[in-house]
């Protein structure tokens, strides 16, 4: 063998390790681009979204499924936070109101949310219109808090009617988190029985997690055999089944409220 073609065998083999190693960075690079989730939402533009599926759960409530553009794409919405959606009401007049989805960014593909409709709601109006394959403008993120793990020790959350939703997607995104062990003591307020809403899945997280979740319901109109509570949510439930305020209550404990009946 020649010096002349060992020279050129090293170049050979210097020139096809770069390539492979090319080859391998691109690939890699494409792998990481298609596997990071596509987020739908922009905080600027309403964007349209098609809805695949309507679910009627009760007289008034129904869990409305929209599709995201691809099958990987998230909604793209950070915990506590919630959307902006626009409609028109029955005298063909626009409106905007605030809703947050029940479906988490590691839903991916689709988004849900659980309405209740008004017989005089404006955007009531506007989701009791809607058929399958129609669409809503959807803006957001919106809001000023921001959920962070780790960011109190436990939660105390009231919640009436259709306010739940926003207590949903922070207790679901708490307990389906292993990392973390944020408790999360819920009080939820309605008028009847079938007014509750997602009763089943708050009744799965109490028993899937019985250490970190608890839930007390309370009606005003309970039926004959009823162990919740009865009426308004008062100063004693609140100070039965939810944690008692810490000597740092900024950073042990933080009561979250929202109601909407
Ligand atoms: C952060 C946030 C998240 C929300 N998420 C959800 C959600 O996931 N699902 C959901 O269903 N709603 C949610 N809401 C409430 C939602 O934004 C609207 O307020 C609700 O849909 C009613 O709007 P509307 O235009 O139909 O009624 P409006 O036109 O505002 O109300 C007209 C009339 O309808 C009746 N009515 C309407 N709303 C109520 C009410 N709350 N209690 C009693 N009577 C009422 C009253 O007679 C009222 O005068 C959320 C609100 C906020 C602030």
């Amino acid at each position: 063998m020649d010096m002349e073609y060992l020279q050129n065998l090293d170049v050979q083999l210097l020139v096809g390790g770069a390539v492979a190693v090319l080859a391998i960075a691109v690939g890699a690079a494409y792998l990481y681009s298609s596997k990071k989730p596509k987020v739908s939402l922009d905080p600027e533009n309403f964007k349209e979204f098609k809805l695949v599926k309507r679910l009627q759960l009760s007289h008034n409530v129904a869990k409305f499924t929209f599709e995201l553009p691809t099958p990987t794409s998230v909604l793209g919405l950070p915990i506590g936070q919630h959307i902006s959606c626009r409609g028109k009401d029955s005298q063909g007049e626009e409106v905007i109101k605030p809703y947050t989805p029940t479906t988490l960014d590691s839903d991916v593909g689709h988004f849900e949310l659980v309405i209740k409709m008004y017989p005089q709601g404006r955007m009531s109006h506007h989701f009791r219109e809607m058929r399958v394959g129609d669409y809503l403008a959807v803006k957001g993120p919106k809001g000023r808090f921001r959920y962070q793990p780790g960011q109190v020790r436990a939660f105390g959350m009231t919640a009436g009617g259709s306010g739940i939703t926003p207590m949903f997607q922070v207790t679901r995104a708490i307990l389906e988190n292993p990392n973390d062990k944020t408790k999360v003591h819920l009080i939820y307020a309605n008028v009847t029985y079938e007014d509750i809403l997602l009763k089943e899945e708050l009744d799965g997280f109490a028993a899937k997690y019985p250490d970190q979740f608890t839930i007390y319901y309370v009606l005003n109109q309970p039926p004959e055999s009823w162990n919740g509570g009865v009426g308004f949510v008062s100063k004693e439930m609140i100070q039965t089944h939810c944690p008692a305020p810490a000597s740092d209550i900024q950073v042990n404990t933080q009561i979250l409220c929202f109601v909407f009946l």
